[in-house]
């Protein structure tokens, strides 16, 4: 395929800034008129324009059954399909055979929220979240033990719905 080429000349005569600077200060007060598209984060978070996505998927939650555990079954499938490696599950059972996770960790920093540990959750235990405020001052702080992923109060993804494409 032939590829256009478009040569640019440059200004032969001397040329004067003065109508670039105009057009470039109108632009500018012409913005200062207009209504506000940016927010003052993090005072304000959303408005009623703009509100994350449903779907966003952020920081993970670890849902609970009625007694306060963890839903999880250690069935293992989460950190099977985990595209980066960042769960860790050590299985357990009980007296009656009943599988529990011993430990549960996901590195939220290793993790690349592909959402993939919520869809393969027989149990819908495990999720990603509508949360991004999760920065760290060390590396460490990112491994979310158990408890730490049951203490998660924001609302979980919710994922790519067909119905809403756009995830309004
Ligand atoms: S969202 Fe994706 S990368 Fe992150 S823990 Fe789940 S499966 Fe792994
Ligand atoms: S897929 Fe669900 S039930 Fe299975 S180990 Fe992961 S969180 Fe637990």
């Amino acid at each position: 395929m032939a590829i256009g080429v478009k040569v640019m000349k440059r200004p032969s005569d001397e040329v004067s800034y003065i109508r670039a600077t105009l057009k470039g200060m109108a632009l500018t007060f012409k913005h200062m008129f207009q209504a506000r598209v940016t927010m003052e984060y993090p005072e304000a978070k959303s408005t009623d324009d703009w509100r994350i996505a449903t779907r966003w998927r952020g920081t993970h939650r670890m849902m609970t059954d009625e007694q306060g555990r963890s839903k999880c079954v250690a069935c293992g499938l989460c950190p099977q399909v985990c595209p980066a490696n960042c769960i860790k599950l050590v299985p357990g059972e009980d007296e009656k055979g009943h599988r529990y996770p011993l430990i549960y960790e996901i590195d939220e920093f290793r993790c690349v929220f592909c959402g993939y540990c919520q869809e393969v959750c027989p149990e819908e235990a495990i999720h990603v979240g509508v949360h991004y405020e999760n920065a760290e001052y060390s590396r460490d702080r990112f491994v979310y033990d158990l408890e730490r992923l049951q203490a998660q109060t924001h609302p979980v993804s919710t994922l790519w719905d067909p119905a809403d494409p756009r995830g309004q």
